[in-house]
């Protein structure tokens, strides 16, 4: 049987975290693991759905012929919701890791994204996936960034998710001008009809997509033309699409959308109906009480990527104040600009602490709060969380078993056990849409040793072509 066919299957944990329900009392003395968790418990999957959760002993009895994954040591959790990330920097990694965003943005994204195709945007997509599923994640919301005009490369990352069968959103974020110098006037690098025709490719090319779908991109507010901002607007209004976009990551932003336009980027984005739109907002770092306020009004989610703020120096997302005004918050891992790494399980268990070092109080994030934005409040961020997020019946069998690795063998706690201690080592079984993408701790959708060996050499040659080599950002040099 390939992974492509779905599988009936009951998953079987020591422990089910079902992340169903809100948590309403909440005790940091004892184990986290008191709320929607089921000792000896398993999960009945069919046709792609969860049909039952409960107890083995009696999972089991209704279906004594059903495959059983998983011998009842380990963990069984949600899917990972992935909710920002960049996969036009796949290929990047290592590449200027200590430059800041806006040196980033000039000195490594411009050369690179001149440079891809949508034969690197596939591959490199194909790469992290992997990466991503092996620290459980089955759904991640994706936002390509290039500027080869023609080349349609965001769709090669569509391409590239339904090979490794991983469930996505993806979204073409390039920006029409260098909006980054409050000195001088911005230069137009894309036209605005270009940028259009491909959001309407790539959303044309999700209609024929089981797992992946569409949303308007938007790079960061400043980056984009007052023209292009305003057909986002009436395009998103009139098919209805959601919109990815950066919003308040650095304070340089507050600055240049003051001296553009007068306002702070989330009132502009408020004052141009762009809140009015299913609004997913990567960062939400330099904002105040007031614009917490107007994200919960206009039921913005907010993508925090802890990571990659504490990576740039960004600053510290206020999460606890979003969470308590009704704001859904997810976690990302964010790209290769500021986070060389996406492992998942990486930024859950950085969630927590960067929390509580900056409250300089442990008690203000608990592991149950990382877990939770890391599944279903990632999935209300999305809008999905009618469909995944939790391990609940009827909703898409996205399932994950952590088994057979010594960072999740006592398990006195194990929701803590998961968030600060389980690394991708852990991750024995992935399902996606009930299809298992990674058994015995080896992806099957996606061969990683062929992936890395058919990956390197065009990283290589992309190191060359965009002269990020010659310019001293990778030692690929010649090496092809
Ligand atoms: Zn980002």
């Amino acid at each position: 049987m390939t992974w492509m066919q779905r599988t009936e299957v009951l998953v079987r944990g020591a422990f089910v975290i079902t992340m169903a329900g809100c948590r309403d009392a909440r005790s940091h003395t004892a184990p986290a693991a008191t709320h929607g968790v089921i000792a000896d418990g398993a999960v009945h999957l069919r046709d792609g759905e969860i049909i039952n959760v409960g107890s083995f002993a009696e999972l089991a009895a209704a279906a004594p012929e059903v495959q059983v994954v998983g011998d009842g040591t380990g963990v069984v959790i949600p899917g990972l919701v992935n909710t920002h990330t960049h996969l036009s920097e796949a290929l990047a990694t290592g590449m200027g890791s200590e430059l800041s965003l806006f040196e980033w943005g000039t000195r490594i994204i411009g050369p690179l994204s001149a440079a891809l195709s949508a034969e690197l945007a596939r591959e490199g997509t194909a790469l992290r996936a992997v990466e991503m599923l092996l620290s459980g994640v089955t759904c991640v919301n994706d936002m390509f960034v290039h500027t080869a005009e023609g080349s349609l490369a965001s769709l090669g990352v569509v391409d590239g998710l339904e090979a490794a069968g991983l469930r996505g959103i993806v979204s073409y974020g390039a920006e029409d001008i260098t909006g980054l110098d409050a000195t001088g006037d911005p230069q137009r690098v894309l036209e605005v009809a270009a940028v259009v025709a491909e959001q309407y490719a790539l959303a044309q090319r999700c209609e024929s997509s089981e797992l992946v779908s569409f949303r308007w991109g938007i790079g960061t507010l400043l980056g984009q033309s007052d023209e292009l901002l305003s057909e986002a607007v009436s395009q998103c209004s009139s098919h209805g699409w959601g919109v990815h976009t950066h919003l308040a990551e650095v304070r340089e932003e507050l600055v240049l959308a003051n001296a553009r336009w007068g306002r702070r980027t989330i009132a502009h984005a408020e004052n141009i109906g762009l809140l009015d739109q299913p609004l997913v907002a990567g960062h939400a770092i330099w904002i105040s009480e007031a614009e917490i306020d107007t994200l919960a009004t206009h039921q913005v989610g907010v993508a925090h990527n802890p990571v990659a703020n504490m990576i740039l120096g960004s600053g510290v997302c206020p999460v606890t104040a979003l969470r308590h005004r009704g704001v859904a918050v997810g976690i990302g891992t964010d790209g290769a600009a500021s986070n060389d790494s996406q492992d998942m399980l990486q930024a859950v268990k950085s969630a927590a602490l960067l929390q509580k070092v900056n409250a300089r109080d442990p008690w203000v994030m608990d592991a149950y709060d990382a877990l939770e934005m890391a599944t279903i409040g990632g999935a209300r961020a999305l809008g999905l969380d009618d469909r995944i997020g939790s391990l609940e019946v009827g909703k898409r069998a996205d399932v994950v078993l952590l088994q057979d690795s010594v960072d999740i063998a006592v398990l006195h706690d194990p929701v803590s056990q998961v968030v600060y201690g389980a690394s991708p080592r852990a991750v024995a079984a992935v399902f996606v849409d009930g299809r298992q993408v990674v058994a015995d701790h080896r992806c099957r959708s996606i061969e990683e040793a062929e992936q890395v060996a058919r990956c390197r050499p065009l990283a290589a040659a992309l190191a060359a072509e965009s002269g990020l080599a010659r310019d001293g950002f990778s030692l690929y040099r010649g090496q092809l």
